[in-house]
Parts: C-alpha cells; structure tokens; sequence
C-alpha cells in the first residue's frame, strides 16, 4: 500500500459535483499527513474536458474512458474503482457522502475487505491511524473515532464539511489502465427525474434571515421578508414555522432541513435547539436576536443582541433605508 489519497470525483450532466473539489481539498491534507499525493478517479464516457477542468486543481487525474460509465451505476462504477484502488494502492480513498457516493462506498468496502468510515465532517490521518470526526446519537454529539488498518481506508466526507480545493498548477490528466466488463453490471440507469423546483434555493443563498417561534404570528413574516429583502437575501425558518405551514419545508435550517453556509445569518426569534444550529453554524457572521439573554443561540452567534425582535428589525430596517 502506498501514501497517496484517492478521490473519486463525481460529476452529472456534464458538470463536478461541488462536493469533489471539497473531496481535493480535504485530500491535500492527507496526502500531507501521508506523504502521499492526491490523485482524482474520473469515470464517465467522453468526460475527457471534464477530467482536464478536474486538473486545473493541481492533482493528477486517472481517468477512466468507457461506455458502460456513461452515467452512474453502482455495478460499472463499483469495477472501475476496486480497479483504480488496485492500480493505485492508496492509503485513503476519498468519496463524497452523496446518493452516489453512499451507494458506492459500501460496495467497494465490502467488494475489496476495506475498512469503511462513512458520514464524517472532518478526517485525518495520525501515523497510520485514520481519526475520523462524525457525528452521532441523532447529531447530539460530535465525537472522534479512530480505526486502525493495513488495508486503505474508504471514507465518506459529508458534502459542505470542507472548504472547497482552489485552482493550481500541476495537475495532469492520465488515461487509466482500467476496462469495466459489461456482462458483470447487473445494475443499469434508465432516466435522472428531477423533483419539480417550486422554491427558492436556500443552500445557495449569501443572506439568510431566519424566522423561529419569537416572531409569534404569521403576519410578522412580512417584517422578516422586508428585513431579508433590504439585505439583499431570503428567508429560511426553524422547524416550528415550517411544522406550523407559515413557510414551506424548503426554507427549514437544520438537521431534518437544509444545511446552510451564507455569508451572513440572521436568527430572528430561534432559541438555537442543537438542531437547529447543526444545519447554520458553518455560516460566515452570525447574528442572533433573542430577548432571552441565556438562548443557547448566543454560543453560536458572532453577534448577539438581546431584545425584541419585533422592535429591532423596524428599527434597523429604517436605518437601512437610511
Ligand atoms: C429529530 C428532530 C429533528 C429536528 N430538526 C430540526 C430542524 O431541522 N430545524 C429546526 O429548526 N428544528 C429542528 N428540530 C426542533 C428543535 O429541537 C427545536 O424545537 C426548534 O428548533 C425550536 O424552534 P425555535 O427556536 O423557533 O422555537 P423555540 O425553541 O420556541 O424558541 C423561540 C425563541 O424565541 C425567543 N423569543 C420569543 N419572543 C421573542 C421576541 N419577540 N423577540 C426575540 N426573541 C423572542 C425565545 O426566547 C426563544 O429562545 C428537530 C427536533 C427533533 C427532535
């Protein structure tokens, strides 16, 4: 086995996922823990200018050319990676905790006797010991978990842990020595149905301004739409709002709702349930607005203030338009 960090990229309707360049990013650091170098699998057919944009991160890109990859499936996926960790003998095999990757990094685990740490928010590599973060009893604690094996090890890094890779020189595309045998896939794709978008996207919104219980009726929404709307952002919601049909379940922060990371995050009313927090505290600046001084929303906020909220975004939206 050797030192490198496998990264197995992922891509659909000709464009990466977001979550591969986090994949790169997270695999520099263990390929400077291991004294390894990080090397990217692209399996698709025809995806050579994606595996070229891939290498314009400063990592060498193995890239897998074949019919049978024109789309994802766990059956030709699954051969052309066990190939790959054959062909590169990582310490690490890097994969994204997507649909996809949380199909594949099962059957690979299992296919090759590797051992597997799925889920995690953070991972590295201490001697030969992998140290993983994760969270768990239904996100309540977050604790560090450490395996210790021989065999490279499959990890599945949670998307937005990470800050994503950014463009360097170096990199490279390589075609890889790996062929998929049609007549093993038992698996095949027959069409991508999208859900029907009907909402805004708040994952990729800079500006949040999020509703709680402390706005106390619907009808205050409208201050906080005003209040969103003059900082140039959206609106999300804690669990009651969304519970209670005020905001549609698109708008919902936290663990059963959207994990966000904006610029800016605006809490209006939210007391800061560990729910809550595990889907915004990743966001840039915090501010909490809370007339309990104790709210647990103040351990997470950049800046807290304490007072009516009903009374301080009129004010503060005067001055706005000021
Ligand atoms: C399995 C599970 C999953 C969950 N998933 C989520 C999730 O994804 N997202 C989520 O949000 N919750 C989730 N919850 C619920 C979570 O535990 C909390 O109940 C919820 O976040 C509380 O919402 P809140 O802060 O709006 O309401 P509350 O806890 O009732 O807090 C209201 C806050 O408003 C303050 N307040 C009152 N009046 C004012 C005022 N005029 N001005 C300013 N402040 C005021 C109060 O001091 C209080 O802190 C989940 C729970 C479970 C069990």
């Amino acid at each position: 086995m050797g030192n490198d960090i496998l990264v197995v990229a992922e891509h659909m309707e000709g464009k990466l996922a977001p979550s591969t360049l986090e994949l790169v990013a997270k695999g520099r650091d263990l390929a400077a823990q291991s004294g390894g170098a990080v090397k990217a699998a692209l399996l698709g057919s025809g995806a050579g200018a994606l595996a070229q944009s891939l290498a314009a991160y400063g990592i060498e890109v193995l890239h897998v050319d074949d019919p049978s990859l024109v789309e994802y499936s766990d059956g030709a996926y699954g051969q052309a990676v066990r190939a790959l960790v054959d062909h590169v003998a990582p310490r690490v095999v890097l994969v994204a905790h997507t649909a996809q990757g949380y199909d594949l990094a099962p059957g690979l685990a299992g296919a090759a006797d590797l051992p597997l740490v799925s889920n995690c928010v953070d991972v590295r590599l201490e001697g030969g010991t992998l140290v993983a973060t994760r969270r768990v009893l239904n996100e309540k604690i977050q604790g560090e978990f450490e395996v210790a094996s021989d065999r490279p090890y499959v990890v599945t890094l949670r998307p937005g842990s990470v800050k994503p890779a950014e463009p360097a020189a170096g990199g490279q595309v390589t075609p890889a020595p790996v062929a998929v045998d049609a007549s093993k896939v038992r698996t095949k794709f027959l069409a991508l149905e999208r859900p029907q978008v009907s909402d805004i996207d708040l994952a990729a919104a800079d500006v949040i301004v999020s509703a709680g219980r402390g706005i106390q009726k619907k009808e205050n929404l409208a201050l906080v739409e005003e209040f969103a709307k003059a900082l140039g952002g959206v609106v999300g919601a804690s669990r009651p709002l969304t519970d209670m049909e005020w905001l549609p379940k698109t708008r919902q922060v936290g663990q059963s709702g959207k994990t966000v990371r904006p610029k800016l995050y605006v809490a209006c009313g939210i007391s800061g349930a560990m729910q809550h927090v595990a889907g915004m505290k990743d966001s840039g600046l915090i501010v909490a607005i809370n007339t309990d001084p104790s709210a647990p929303i103040f351990e997470v906020a950049h800046v807290g203030i304490v007072g009516n909220v009903l009374q301080i975004l009129p004010l503060v939206l005067k001055d706005l338009k000021g």
